[in-house]
C-alpha cells in the first residue's frame, strides 16, 4: 500500500514482547514489569498478518525486546512464513540460546536474522549488557552453516565506549560473509546523549580500501561499503546524519498490539480491540500508513516517550 508521500509500505516489524534478557545502555531504560499475558498470541499474530498481507505487506521481521524468549516463537515463525503474499520472515535478536533453536526455527520458515553485537570483547561484552559474546559468536558460525544469509550483524556505534574496535568489525566482515552494519545512536534509551553519539560514515576517513556496494532492495536503510578481497561488507544506518525517512517502508506493530507507523513519532493506533474483525483491522491499518509522518523529528531534539524495546527494534 502506498502512503500520501508515494512510498510503498511492504514491510512490517512486528515485535513479540518488550522483555529482554540483556540490558543494553542504548535500549532499555528504567526496569518496568510486562505482563506475558499483554503480548499478542500466536492466533491474533496470524489474524494481523494475514490482514497486513491483503495489504500488499510481503516482508515480517519479528523483534522484540527479545523474540526468543518467546517459547511459541517456532509456531509463530511457522504461522506468519505460510501466510499467502508473504516472502520473507526474519528476525532480529540477541542471539542468546540461539544455538539450541535455529535449526527448528528455520525449519519453521525463519529465513535470515540480524543479529546484534557491540564488542567483540567478550569481558567488555559482558559489561554492557549481561550477555555471553560466546553464545553470539556460536550463533553466527551456525547462522552461516546453514546458509542464513546475507547474515546482519548491528553494531551501536557508542563513543568511547566501542568505537576502538571498528578495525575488528570490519576484519569480520572481511573474513566472513557478514554485513556488518554500524548504527548511529537514537535518543531511545538511557545511554543517548548527543556526544555518546558517533556517525558511522567517518570511519571512512580511516579505511581508504572501502569502496561503495549496490543497496541490496529498495529502501535498504544501510550503505554499504567494502574492499577488495572482502567476503562481507560493512553498512551505516544513520538515523540523525542521513535520515532515509524518503524511503522508508516500514510500519512497527507493538507487543501488546499497537500500531506506529514512525519509529520517531509517538502517535499510534490501538488494534488488538479490532481483532476478530479483519475489516476493522484492515481500516486502522490503511490509517496507521495513510498518516505516517514525511520525516522524523530527531533532527528537532525530539525524544520518543517509548524506549526501543518497548517498541520493537
Ligand atoms: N533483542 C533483539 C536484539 O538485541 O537484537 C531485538 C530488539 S533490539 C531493540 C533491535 C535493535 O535495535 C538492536 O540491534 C539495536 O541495534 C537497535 N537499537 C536499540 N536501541 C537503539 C538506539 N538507541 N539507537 C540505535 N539503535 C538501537
Amino acid at each position: 500500500m502506498k502512503d500520501r508521500f508515494g512510498r510503498t509500505i511492504d514491510y512490517a516489524r512486528i515485535s513479540l514482547t518488550s522483555r529482554c534478557n540483556l540490558r543494553c545502555p542504548y535500549c532499555y531504560g528504567e526496569e518496568t514489569r510486562t505482563d506475558p499475558a499483554d503480548e499478542l498470541r500466536p492466533d491474533e499474530i496470524a489474524e494481523i498478518v494475514s490482514v497486513l498481507a491483503e495489504l500488499d505487506m510481503q516482508k515480517v521481521r519479528l523483534s522484540g525486546g527479545e523474540p526468543l524468549l518467546r517459547p511459541d516463537l517456532g509456531e509463530i515463525i511457522s504461522t506468519v512464513s505460510k501466510t499467502r503474499g508473504i516472502r520473507e520472515t526474519v528476525m532480529t535478536t540477541n542471539a542468546q540460546g540461539l544455538t539450541g533453536k535455529l535449526r527448528n526455527l528455520k525449519d519453521a520458515g525463519l529465513m535470515r536474522l540480524n543479529i546484534s553485537l557491540d564488542s567483540l570483547q567478550a569481558e567488555r561484552y559482558r559489561n554492557m549488557n549481561g550477555g555471553s559474546l560466546e553464545e553470539v559468536l556460536s550463533s553466527l558460525d551456525m547462522a552461516i552453516e546453514l546458509d542464513m544469509l546475507p547474515l546482519k550483524i548491528n553494531c551501536v556505534l557508542l563513543r568511547g565506549i566501542n568505537d576502538d574496535e571498528i578495525e575488528g568489525f570490519i576484519n569480520m566482515a572481511r573474513e566472513r560473509p557478514l554485513q556488518i552494519r554500524f548504527i548511529e545512536l537514537m535518543p531511545m534509551g538511557k545511554l543517548s546523549k548527543r556526544d555518546q553519539r558517533r556517525d558511522p560514515a567517518e570511519i571512512l576517513k580511516n579505511i581508504r580500501e572501502l569502496r561503495p556496494v549496490k543497496a541490496g532492495y529498495p529502501g535498504q536503510p544501510a550503505q554499504c561499503w567494502a574492499g577488495p578481497g572482502f567476503k562481507g561488507s560493512i553498512g551505516f544506518i544513520r538515523a540523525f546524519s542521513d535520515p532515509f525517512c524518503r524511503s522508508c517502508n516500514r510500519i512497527r506493530i507493538t507487543s501488546e498490539g499497537r500500531i506506529r507507523p514512525c519509529l520517531a513519532d509517538d502517535t499510534e493506533w490501538d488494534f488488538r480491540g479490532a481483532i476478530g474483525n479483519p475489516a476493522r483491522l484492515k481500516k486502522i491499518i490503511m490509517t496507521a500508513i495513510e498518516n505516517k509522518p514525511e520525516k522524523h523529528r530527531f533532527s528537532e531534539g525530539f525524544v520518543p516517550s517509548k524506549f526501543m524495546y518497548c517498541i520493537g527494534g
